[in-house]
Formats: C-alpha cells, structure tokens, sequence
C-alpha cells in the first residue's frame, strides 16, 4: 500500500495550486503517520527502544488532541496559553504512566517531580530556544506538550499574510526546521521544511541552503546510495546542514521519525565541520 500523505491545507488562495506557501497537515494523521513510521523503523535499529518510545509519545499527542483544541492564538516563539500548556503536561504524563520502559522511568519522574512553576519555566526556556536552561532527557516531554499545543492553535489561527515563503524558519512561530521534505503527490517533487513545535510546513525551492539562500556550494552526504530517502544537504557558505528526506523515494517517510533514526548521519557530517540548522523534538540541542 503506498498510500500518499493526507496534506490537508489552509491557503490564503486556494487558486495557487501550483504554488502553495504553507501546508498545515491535518494533526491526527501526521501524529499517526509519524508513530506508525518510528516503529517501523525501530525494527533492528540500535536505538529501537527509543524510537518506540517516541512513538508512544507520539500516540499520547494525538490522543489529547480534543483536550488541546482550546488555545490562544499563537505569537511567534510564545506559549499561547500557558496555563491549558502545563494541564497538558499533567495528561501526557499520565497517558505515558503505564509499562514505561527502564531506562525512561527516571525521566519520567523527574517531570512529574517538577513544581508547576518549574515546569512554567522549563517550557518557556524551550519555547523561546534556551535549550540549555532545561536537562536534555526531560525537554522532549515539555516540548511535546507545547508542541501540541502551539500545533492546535496554529490552526486555529489565520495563516500569516505576506510572502514568507523560502524564510529559513517557520512563517507561523518562528522556529527552526527539522527537515527537508521533498513531496510526492499533489506537490510532486516539491521542497518544505517542516516545523517541529507548531508542525507546519512551508515551501522552499530546492538546490539553495535552506539556512543562508546560497546555490554555491552544497553537497548531499548518505550512508547509502545517492537515492537515499534521508540525505544531509550541507552549505560550504554558512557550513551548516539539514536533511533532506524524500517522500518521492519512501512514501511512508515522515520528517521527525527519519531524521530521529538517522541521527548517526548528524555525526558524520558534524565531523565534517557542518553545524545544524536545525533540531529534532526527541533530541532537542543541549
Ligand atoms: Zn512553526
Ligand atoms: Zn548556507
């Protein structure tokens, strides 16, 4: 079955067909795509337990989804409506409370042992990037709950005016992308960079650095064969990176569970000397 990704859209014209600026996938299906593809590819992986673990997380989102409807309309790099944030902290945690994995228990606790205020403030440090102000094993928890939430709300709102399209971060909340994804289907052959927190996507043509513009000097690195899914586009201008992941080459890929299974390919082209442009939300920057 290659079934083709269900990109529901929200367009300032809907007659732009041949040029869309930003794409908000419909979340239910995304979260349902994306936990479906973590376990397929934590099938004989080193890190499967984690990729599973991703993938429960994922399900929680999606299953809090009617709790997560309720939410303020979103200013870019702010949490709408901290308070209804942090009530869905409480439910994710108690959603993810049964046969937890060993190595994620610990973890687990210390989120649940966090003073409301703390968590308060851990999530607005991730909301406004200050990864480093939050321990590393327990920001994905945070940051989910918030990515919910600002994802809710990004669709509640009016997509934003004006050409923003080809910007290095998300048009909608300002934050940095995950991945390239080049596109299949109705956008054929087309490239987005999808956004980790509030889970848009928004256009940019392929062959420049999705970080500085620049056509001068890029370079796609793999494990595998030039037609790879999952490639690295590497900038020798700003030597930064993202990947690229190709739904034409694997329709069930999906940006966050490639990326999250190919972090060994972050460290091949970190020790190239290329820095990244851009964050995973199940391995947030320390
Ligand atoms: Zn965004
Ligand atoms: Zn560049």
């Amino acid at each position: 079955m290659n079934q083709q990704p269900n990109l529901a859209e929200r367009l300032p014209d809907q007659s732009s067909r041949h040029f869309t600026p930003l794409l908000q996938p419909d979340l239910a299906g995304l979260y349902r795509r994306r936990a479906a593809r973590l376990r397929a590819l934590a099938e004989g992986h080193d890190h499967a337990d984690y990729l599973r673990w991703a993938a429960r997380v994922t399900e929680a989102q999606a299953s809090l989804l009617p709790a997560a409807v309720e939410c303020r309309p979103l200013a870019a790099g702010a949490i709408p409506h901290a308070e209804h944030c942090l009530a869905l902290l409480d439910r994710l945690l108690a959603r993810l409370a049964h046969d937890v994995p060993a190595p994620v228990a610990p973890h687990l606790a210390a989120v649940r042992g966090l003073a409301a205020e703390e968590r308060l403030a851990a999530t607005h440090a991730l909301a406004d990037g200050r990864f480093d102000a939050v321990a590393a094993a327990i920001a994905p928890l945070l940051w989910s709950a918030l990515s919910l939430q600002c994802a809710t709300a990004a669709r509640a709102m009016p997509a934003p005016g004006g050409s923003n399209a080809e910007a290095p971060a998300c048009p909608v909340c300002g934050t940095a992308p995950v991945a390239s994804l080049i596109l299949a289907g109705e956008h054929h052959g087309m490239r987005y960079l999808h956004c980790p927190l509030c889970e848009s996507a928004w256009h940019m043509v392929r062959a420049k650095c999705s970080n500085c513009g620049s056509a001068a000097d890029l370079d796609y690195l793999s494990f595998d064969t030039a037609e790879a899914t999952v490639r690295a586009e590497s900038c020798g201008v700003c030597r930064g990176y993202l990947k690229v992941v190709s739904l034409e080459r694997d329709p069930h890929a999906e940006a966050v569970a490639d990326d999250l299974a190919t972090l060994a390919l972050d460290d091949a082209v970190a020790a190239e000397g290329f820095q990244r442009t851009g964050f995973n939300p199940f391995a947030l920057p320390v």
